[in-house]
């Protein structure tokens, strides 16, 4: 990352969309290639083998990233991987099974019945403005009061994730598989939005990056934001809550891991009518890449820290509490006040004050797919004077805040810092070429205000 790459020139954004053979899309893009595919393939192959060899090292292997790559990939009659791979079935109990479809099923029905406001999301690239019911934290709330009610009652133990963690593997798998083949037929045979779907030529990357934008059963079961906001960060917290019930002795590096993660989601389920307008829901198309990805990768890779600690307590010391604390507290600052100003700049047309003075802004138009021009506006001042995603900067603290309690004697913990700046910084270069082709010379020109990306005067 030096600073000469982080400053975009008109050259270098035109150079990222004549990557996509010199067509201007919105939304997903609609050309692919063979390179792609192989990619999608890959990734479809290894993020579930990922996910089950940091499953292994942490529970068969204490920790040891070599010894399980060794028996991963060289000694494959060990034991645990031997078995979980020949015969997972032995992992998969019935109770299992009825715990996750109840889990899923419970979710769903708050979802569709909790009482909760009507938003809007943003404009799709038909034009489509579709309502949804945002609950997210009433959700969160009543399935925190029903959990601690069955745990008095005893009819569950407060450990019952972490005791049945190898079985939900597989049954979260299944589910992520079924859901992602579910939506590639149903966006064939009986879509949503069927102007808003895309479709590249090649089957297997829709299946991957998907098809329909935001596909739904009815008017209001939208499977984009009850996928990665129930059981997907609603879980989150119930998953770190029962590694800390799990641990012998609770330690504060624990405490600290739940309290920041709990920020996070607790954050984001009461602010969902926030989330409504990011990447995520406004732009990205239903497919493995989400569905998996909320149904397996959320709830097993998001938690990697409160798996870790439960095997491995970590005692720190007051000093090094508080300064990640610190660290995380002001990464979350960073995060929410710069996506509050982006909001509220939005909903309130430009009419807002940024840290005491009016906002600055570029005036943006742009075309959807029925041919109407509409008016955008691009905030350059505030926390978006500084880089193009200064938000991402602050998602970026706050992970590595919650990395850090775990101390030093593994790499696994930190393989989620690692996955966030290659996501975000790979999600800043898609969006600039979404946004290049939504707002053409008017985005280049926003690009000439703020110069940076994430990190002012460095990328
Ligand atoms: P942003 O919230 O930055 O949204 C980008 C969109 O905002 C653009 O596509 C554009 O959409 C609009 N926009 C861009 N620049 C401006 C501007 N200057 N003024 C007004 N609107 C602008 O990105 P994300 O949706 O990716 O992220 C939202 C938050 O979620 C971030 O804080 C990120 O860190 C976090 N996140 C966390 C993840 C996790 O797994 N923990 C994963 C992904 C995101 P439009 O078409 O409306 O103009």
């Amino acid at each position: 990352m030096t600073s000469r790459r982080s400053k975009p020139h008109t050259s270098e954004v035109e150079n990222v969309v004549s990557d996509q053979k010199g067509s201007l899309t919105w939304g997903r893009t609609g050309v692919a290639s063979v390179f792609l595919n192989i990619q999608c393939i890959s990734i479809v192959f290894f993020s579930p083998m990922l996910v089950l060899l940091l499953h292994v090292a942490i529970f068969q292997f204490g920790g040891s990233i070599s010894d399980t790559v060794r028996v991963f990939f060289i000694d494959m009659s060990r034991n645990f991987l031997h078995e979980y791979l020949s015969s997972p079935w032995k992992f998969l109990s019935w109770t299992v099974v009825k715990y996750f479809v109840v889990w899923v099923l419970f979710q769903a029905f708050l979802y569709m019945f909790v009482p909760g406001r009507i938003a809007n999301g943003a404009p799709t690239p038909a034009g489509h403005i579709l309502k949804y019911r945002v609950n997210g934290f009433q959700c969160w709330l009543v399935t925190m009061i029903t959990a601690i009610t069955a745990v008095k009652l005893g009819w569950i133990d407060a450990t019952i994730i972490a005791d049945n963690w190898s079985g939900l593997l597989i049954c979260a798998n299944l589910y992520g598989f079924a859901l992602t083949l579910f939506c590639y037929f149903k966006a064939l045979l009986f879509p949503s939005h069927p102007e808003d779907r895309k479709f590249s030529g090649y089957t297997l990357y829709d299946i991957h990056m998907g098809v329909e934008l935001n596909p739904r059963i009815g008017e209001m079961f939208d499977f984009k934001l009850f996928h990665n906001g129930r059981p997907g960060i609603v879980g989150w917290s119930f998953i770190n809550l029962s590694f800390a019930f799990a641990q012998p002795e609770l330690s504060n590096s624990m405490i600290l891991v739940n309290i920041l993660q709990a920020i996070y989601s607790i954050d984001y389920l009461c602010n969902e009518e926030w989330y409504l307008k990011t990447i995520d829901i406004a732009h990205d198309h239903f497919g493995f890449y989400l569905a998996w990805g909320d149904s397996v990768w959320l709830p097993f890779m998001y938690t990697l820290q409160a798996q870790w600690l439960s095997k491995n307590p970590v005692h720190l010391t007051t000093l090094e509490m508080f300064l990640i604390l610190a660290l995380g507290v002001s990464g979350y600052i960073i995060f929410r006040v710069s996506n509050n100003q982006k909001d509220e700049f939005r909903k309130k047309n430009g009419n807002v004050e940024l840290f005491g003075k009016p906002a600055k802004y570029i005036e943006a138009e742009y075309q959807t797919s029925d041919g109407k021009i509409h008016k955008s506006k691009l905030l350059v001042s505030g926390f978006w004077g500084l880089s193009r995603h200064f938000n991402y900067l602050g998602d970026l603290m706050l992970s590595l805040s919650y990395c850090l309690p775990c101390g030093f004697s593994s790499p696994i913990p930190y393989f989620y810092i690692a996955f966030m700046v290659v996501l975000l910084v790979h999600r800043c270069f898609r969006d600039e070429t979404r946004c290049y082709g939504k707002y053409g010379k008017d985005w280049i020109r926003y690009c000439n205000t703020v110069p940076y990306r994430i990190i002012p005067y460095i990328f």
